[in-house]
């Protein structure tokens, strides 16, 4: 039987940069473990730069709401008025093929995929602090002022979630939080529970 990847979910509040040090970990070019990443599915219109397939699977609400209906989706959750949702088809294959597949979702997302899969590996991404949040936020210039007041209250109940995760990797620095989040991913393969699992499964 082949093995089984690893489920690595990374959440944490809105405007943390979540986006950004996941892209830098899919730039990486040797990735020790095979690492797929899990394109979500959203209602949210498309940004500029932004493409369809890539970025997202972009979907009307209807479209959606049938997915969710269908069993389609391994989590979901509202956001700021827009579906967000994790395709649950991609993440199964992978996974049974030995690929270690990787989430980047809110914190809501992320609580329902570890009642789901308590199995995976749980990332909990924190900001500097508050002020730096904001700052990002804002300085992202995507959203207009109500849009960005509601992420920045979004952000302050999101933290008190942290507990529910396994690991805290703070976003200070792009690079040292990558290299952070690889070192977790590593230590996990290493782990004497899933050495053996490997080992029974044969
Ligand atoms: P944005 O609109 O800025 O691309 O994403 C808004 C929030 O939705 C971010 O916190 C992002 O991590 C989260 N998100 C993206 N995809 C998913 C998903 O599939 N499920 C959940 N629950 N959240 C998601």
């Amino acid at each position: 039987m082949e093995k089984r990847g690893l489920l690595i979910v990374l959440s944490g509040p809105s405007g943390v940069g979540k986006g950004t040090v996941r892209q830098a970990i899919f730039e990486k070019e040797n990735l020790s473990h095979e690492l797929v990443y899990s394109i979500s599915a959203t209602t949210r219109t498309c940004r500029d730069g932004e493409q369809d397939g890539r970025d997202y699977f972009f979907k009307t609400r209807q479209e959606f709401e049938q997915m969710i209906k269908h069993g389609q989706m391994l989590e979901y959750a509202e956001y700021v008025g827009n579906y967000y949702g994790t395709p649950i088809d991609y993440v199964e294959e992978m996974l049974s093929k030995g690929k270690d597949v990787f989430l980047e979702i809110e914190v809501n997302g992320a609580i329902q995929v570890r009642s789901r899969m308590p199995e995976g590996i749980f990332i909990f991404l924190t900001p500097p602090d508050l002020q730096e949040l904001e700052r990002r936020l804002i300085g992202r210039g995507t959203d207009d002022t109500p849009v960005i007041e509601k992420r920045i209250q979004k952000a302050k109940e999101e933290l008190a979630l942290m507990k529910h995760y396994d690991y805290a990797v703070v976003n200070d620095d792009v690079d040292t939080a990558v290299d952070k989040i690889m070192s977790i991913i590593h230590s996990e393969h290493l782990k004497v529970t899933r050495v053996l699992d490997e080992w029974n499964r044969g």
